[in-house]
């Protein structure tokens, strides 16, 4: 390998050499969804872009815990310390039980997931399953005398802890502004001060999702869960901490202090941070309503999608830019993707059918190989691997053109380098490309137009030949002036 992993840490906001906490062993902890509506391009990013960080670092042969919470209590509207919980309020409107809802969601996310060939992480912990730890780390706060009670509320005293500790380091906000231009909300007037933050709430009569408490009955902050979920599983000190930009202020913030108060440390040692996604140079959002859902980009049913897109085509275009930069989604965009993951499997296949000759004109593998390595390592620089993929295609068709020549050994060194990167690494799939998925419609074309070619020539038994076998295949016919159109049986 030509040098070693350099991972951007917000933190220091520079590009460290990663060395994990213990030789061989990674633990990366990524903040996930909170399941009470489909998962949509928001979601897709910051599990593809942990995806191909998860799936390099396992290829650099570390042993990787990747923990990925699902939060299913706690996160309140507006992410504040005030308003419904998400997952209620959706219980409440569907009159469903608040756990159905979490189940409901959290299967068509782990489908969405499976579809876009994101790994499933090591360890999917919810935040109901750890009120206990919870609980004990509420108290380690109040022992250490960072948090206050206040009506069966608990509060982290954040003006006590700017004391001791600097906080703002990750988001670059500096407190005193912080304690300066806070408005006061209502129904805040429990806390010493507007910016401190819940770390446990009472919950009301007619709160659905509420546990007992030595403080009464009441449910966890959704700072808290990610605090209690990380170390719990990767230790009080582990590698990296990763989530959209979006969190680093105040959610990932608020899990440093809270970190920090209660174990005396901050506990990660990097954090990253994926850039955000907007539609047509928009931010998404429920009330712009431009909120398109992956299930809406895959089959092309919604008003701003002109047509379906695989999720390789999503994954593929995601993996077209640096997870630090922006990402706008465009139908042009999106085809000119879609066209370009069909161009690098046909290209593959190219590759393996190449004839191979007595010597390797043209082409080094060790520089590829090198060059996609050097990407990856820069802070994963997936848009220059698959610039380099592109390269070994344009190869590919130079031999086939008989413009270069290449050896067995070369070829197969090539191909095994080709799959290492485009497959296993970034994780592209070619079965489900733009190309198998637009594959039966193609073929469909084809078996109508020789359908109509025979019955031209008045060749009628090979036309009803046809109609008849494609309806044994559950496909229907329908001939009128303009033309046949087919589908599939109900
Ligand atoms: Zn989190």
């Amino acid at each position: 390998m030509a040098d070693s992993l350099r991972i951007y840490n917000t933190l220091t906001r520079k590009k460290e050499v990663f060395e994990p906490l213990h030789p061989g062993h990674v633990g990366l902890y990524v903040c996930g969804p909170t399941v009470y509506g489909d998962a949509h391009l928001g979601h897709a990013r910051p599990a593809i872009s942990f995806d191909v960080l998860y799936r390099y670092l396992t290829h650099l042969g570390y042993k990787v815990r990747y923990v990925r919470n699902i939060t299913d209590v706690g996160h309140l509207e507006q992410d504040a310390d005030e308003g419904e919980d998400k997952v209620a309020r959706k219980a409440r409107l569907e009159k469903m039980e608040p756990m159905e809802v979490v189940q409901y969601y959290m299967n068509r996310y782990h489908e969405n997931m499976r579809q876009l060939n994101v790994l499933p992480p090591s360890i999917e912990p919810m935040a109901s399953g750890h009120i206990i730890e919870q609980q004990q780390m509420v108290n380690r706060i109040l022992q250490n005398g960072y948090a206050y009670e206040k009506n069966g509320s608990v509060y982290f005293d954040l003006k006590k802890y700017s004391e001791t500790f600097p906080y703002g380091k990750l988001s670059g906000r500096v407190m005193d502004d912080l304690m300066t231009y806070t408005r006061e909300l209502e129904g805040q007037e429990e806390k010493k001060h507007p910016f401190d933050f819940a770390l446990w709430k009472k919950a009301g009569p007619a709160h659905l999702m509420k546990w007992p408490s030595p403080w009464g009955e009441g449910f966890p902050g959704w700072h808290l869960e990610c605090s209690v979920m990380s170390t719990r599983y990767l230790g009080e000190t582990f590698d990296i901490h990763g989530g959209g930009m979006d969190l680093v202020f105040p959610h990932h913030e608020c899990e440093i202090a809270q970190s920090t108060a209660a174990l005396g440390k901050s506990s990660v040692r990097y954090w990253m941070h994926n850039n955000m996604v907007t539609l047509n140079g928009q931010k998404m959002g429920k009330s712009l309503g431009n909120a398109v859902s992956l299930e809406e980009f895959f089959s092309g049913n919604h008003s701003l999608i002109e047509k379906a897109y695989s999720p390789m085509t999503i994954r593929f275009f995601i993996l077209q830019a640096h997870y630090r930069s922006t990402v706008d989604f465009s139908n042009p965009a999106l085809q000119a993707a879609e066209k370009g993951l069909e161009r690098l499997f046909n290209g593959m296949r190219t590759l393996e059918k190449l004839k191979p000759a007595a010597q390797t004109t043209g082409w080094s593998n060790s520089e590829f190989r090198d060059a996609c390595y050097a990407a990856m390592n820069d802070d994963l620089q997936t848009p220059l691997v698959i610039s380099q993929l592109f390269e070994a295609v344009r190869y590919a068709h130079s031999v086939q053109a008989g413009t270069e020549s290449i050896t067995a050994f070369d070829l197969e060194e090539l191909m095994r380098l080709f799959k290492t990167f485009a497959i296993e690494i970034l994780g592209l799939h070619p079965e489900e490309s733009g190309f198998s998925s637009r594959l039966p419609a193609a073929l469909m074309d084809l078996i109508i137009r020789l359908r109509s070619e025979a019955r031209k020539r008045k060749d009628f038994t090979t036309a009803d030949e046809i109609r008849n076998e494609l309806e044994k295949l559950g496909i229907i016919l329908k001939d009128s002036k303009e033309g046949t159109e087919w589908e599939m049986k109900e």
